[in-house]
């Protein structure tokens, strides 16, 4: 900005002040474009609420603190469900982590047209359970699966598989005690893309645990983990959640 200032000051003396002044508006103009480009936080909508975990505590508090370091996204959070189709008329990305029902037709209605617009989706731990039997196609179409079952709470590997996609790159394989959901993802479904797993430190078997869903428009990213602090709290799950919202993002 200094240095095209400059320049245009030391070209006045040969040009017109309408020129000049037109000159100054258009660099004023551009350099205002590039830094809303990079400098608008993501509007961030977490729905959170139910039974089991400390929702307050770990995705209304760390999640959101997590996300609007640097101003990287601008948080609200609800666990009122009815109020989730007002909220998503100016939210770039959805992150979804409630067990509680969404019983609001307009909700369900609204998270689905939000997902054929092509906008973004997280889902994290909870939100990957199979919830509700009056709404199969959220597990069938959004989640491409779910989890009806979990190890006991205790440490386990994640290992990442694929370590050169957005959400998981520059990130190394961790250990952490959480649950370690039995996701399977649904044959009638979307389809999913496995990222990262978790594998159970006695059997050996391996679950998806970071992944996206092959939805046909929206950008959907999946994170398992998150059952408390022993997640919220460690870098490489913040990492994992803040690369999750840049992704689901980008189809903005
Ligand atoms: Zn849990």
């Amino acid at each position: 900005m200094i240095s095209n200032t400059l320049l245009i000051c030391k070209a006045s003396h040969r040009l017109p002040s309408i020129v000049i002044i037109g000159l100054l508006f258009l660099v004023t103009a551009f350099n205002g474009a590039v830094a809303d480009t990079y400098k608008k936080p993501i509007r961030v909508l977490i729905v959170g609420g139910g039974s089991s975990h400390d929702f307050d505590r770990w995705y209304k508090k760390v999640d959101t603190q997590t996300l609007e370091k640097r101003k990287f996204s601008e948080v609200r959070y609800t666990d009122n469900t009815d109020s989730i189709a007002h909220y998503l008329q100016d939210t770039d990305v959805l992150y979804l982590t409630n067990n509680q029902p969404i019983p609001n037709k307009e909700a369900r209605k609204a998270i689905f047209e939000f997902a054929r617009q092509g906008k973004g989706i997280v889902l994290g731990h909870a939100a990957l359970w199979y919830n509700w039997q009056d709404w199969p196609e959220y597990n069938q179409k959004l989640v491409s699966g779910g989890s009806r079952g979990h190890d006991p709470y205790g440490k386990f590997q994640v290992n990442i598989v694929d370590s050169k996609h957005p959400l998981t790159r520059k990130i190394k394989s961790f250990s952490l005690e959480d649950e370690l959901y039995y996701f399977k993802s649904d044959a009638s479904g979307p389809g999913i893309k496995v990222l990262a797993e978790a594998v159970n430190p006695e059997k050996g078997e391996r679950f998806p645990s970071v992944f996206i869903i092959n939805h046909p428009e929206a950008r959907i990213a999946a994170i398992a983990l998150g059952h408390d602090g022993a997640a919220h709290e460690l870098k490489a799950y913040q990492r994992l959640l803040r690369n999750a919202v840049s992704w689901a993002a980008a189809s903005q």
